[in-house]
């Protein structure tokens, strides 16, 4: 059995930044990750550039210092704007690595959780395998067993059906806190949490691709002209080299909307591939642009969707007629080709646990402010959907905060939530899942933990 202050279970945005914050400030910390890599939706999910939040953001250490490591390895830029939030999410793997592993974080990679203990409102420990060995003896051991080495595991879904052995193959660990930063809630889930009852209100997700072998030098004047009113579009060169974003969405009409119908009529594109189309360069690799689509107009229950191999397959497919388009009608994209899909769907909205506090958007939008606040911030409302007149990017007036109890669930005394599935509902999470929020959220955690642990 192994002892630790804290425990954080998923490895992406929030959870690097927590576990970073929390070995820093001192807490024996544990980080457990199902992928065999860190970073979550910003490397799996090949999400980038984290978006621009407010100036007076707090609990940015962890930000900056991941900035700064891309940047000494050429793997980052301060956008036209300012925003010092444009990296490379593979170079971004590694440098989680380094960040973490040099303040003494324990990384537990492929791993997952085939137990959990707890007592009254309070969670002892969590039993862990990797992930590999699980599945192999899964298969070769059947349900019912007569070996004593065997027995069940006492989880409620899919995972109860894991044997798991109590020789070797899983490590029981003992935490005083645990943060569930899965987005999926998978500790929550199983622990029978309570959950905020708006759920059924979705925004639909993308599957994010990178396109390399682009001559930018040539595309951007095009681009640049046939946006000369800059709608849609940004783009110049920063330390020599081509940095641009551009966009085209079917509920308004943009620059590049001609080109999409022409596409359509066409045959090139299908209807569907034209609701939301999104390009940004990135930092390190100079003959390369990042989609953020396919995104999938249908809105189905994340259930389906992680497990859904056909809405993967129909992305995928679209991937191919969008790179078509491409070459076929951006002088720059002649020679270009598909150089990587997203290992992960990218998801917008999860099921959100009940905390302390359930943050609402009324709090947002009159920029509440709090005792305890994790993090500020000013980015927009930010709600895609299927139906055009549904899709909303409001602004909002005042900067906003929210409130450490917002991440502390409300059924287990020692289980904390940060990222994209927190206390909130379904209109505030739309402003507040981009990755600085979920960074300060993770470090502003972390450090109401540490402080706790030493009071
Ligand atoms: C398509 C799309 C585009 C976006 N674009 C932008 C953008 O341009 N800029 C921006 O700032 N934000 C953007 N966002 C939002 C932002 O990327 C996410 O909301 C944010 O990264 C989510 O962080 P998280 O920590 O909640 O989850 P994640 O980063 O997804 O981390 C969850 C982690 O938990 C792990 N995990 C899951 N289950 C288990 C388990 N059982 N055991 C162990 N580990 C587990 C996962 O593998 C993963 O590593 C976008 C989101 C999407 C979906």
């Amino acid at each position: 059995m192994k002892k630790y202050s804290l425990v954080v279970v998923g490895g992406g945005t929030a959870g690097c930044a927590a576990a970073y914050i929390s070995a820093k400030y001192g807490l024996k910390t544990l980080l457990i990750e199902k992928n065999s890599y860190l970073g979550g939706s910003m490397t799996g999910g090949l999400v980038t550039p984290a978006m621009k939040s407010a100036d007076l953001q707090i609990n940015t250490e962890f930000f900056n210092e991941f900035i700064k490591k891309l940047n000494s390895k050429n793997a980052q830029i301060t956008y036209f704007d300012g925003n010092i939030g444009w990296f490379n999410p593979e170079i971004a793997k590694i440098v989680l690595d380094e960040l973490l592993i040099n303040v003494g974080v324990d990384i537990s990679l492929n791993t997952n959780i085939v137990r959990v203990d707890k007592y009254d409102k309070t969670i002892k420990s969590l039993f862990i395998s990797a992930y590999e060995k699980i599945a192999v003896e899964d298969l070769s051991v059947p349900i019912e067993t007569s070996d004593s080495n065997y027995k069940k595991g006492t989880l409620s879904t899919p995972i109860e059906t894991i044997l798991y052995s109590t020789n070797n193959l899983t490590t029981e660990i003992e935490a005083d806190y645990i943060i569930d930063s899965t987005a999926a809630q998978v500790l929550c889930r199983n622990l029978g949490c309570r959950f905020i009852d708006d759920n059924d209100k979705k925004q639909p997700n993308s599957l994010r691709f990178i396109a390399s072998g682009v001559d930018l030098d040539k595309f951007l004047p095009f681009i640049l002209k046939l946006d000369k009113d800059r709608n849609a579009t940004t783009g110049g060169y920063i330390n020599g080299t081509v940095q641009l974003s551009t966009a085209c969405t079917w509920d308004k009409t943009w620059a590049l909307t001609p080109l999409f119908k022409a596409a359509v009529e066409e045959g090139v594109l299908k209807e569907e591939d034209t609701s939301y189309f999104q390009i940004f360069t990135i930092p390190g690799m100079p003959t390369s642009i990042a989609f953020n689509c396919p995104r999938f107009s249908k809105t189905a229950k994340e259930e389906d969707l992680l497990f859904s191999s056909s809405l993967i397959i129909k992305s995928r497919e679209s991937i191919q007629r969008l790179i078509l388009f491409c070459r076929k009608y951006f002088p720059g994209f002649e020679n270009s080709y598909i150089s990587s899909i997203a290992p992960n769907i990218g998801i917008r909205t999860s099921i959100r646990p009940l905390g302390r506090y359930v943050y609402t958007i009324n709090d947002l939008k009159n920029g509440r402010t709090f005792d305890n606040p994790v993090l500020r911030s000013n980015y927009p409302i930010d709600i895609h959907s299927e139906k055009k007149e549904e899709a909303q990017l409001e602004k909002v007036m005042k900067e906003y905060q929210l409130p450490i109890e917002a991440l502390q669930s409300a059924d287990y005394n020692n289980l904390f939530f940060a990222g994209r599935s927190i206390s909130c509902d379904f209109y505030s999470q739309a402003a507040l899942r981009i990755i600085p929020s979920c960074f300060s959220m993770g470090e502003g955690l972390a450090k109401y933990l540490a402080k706790l642990s030493n009071s």
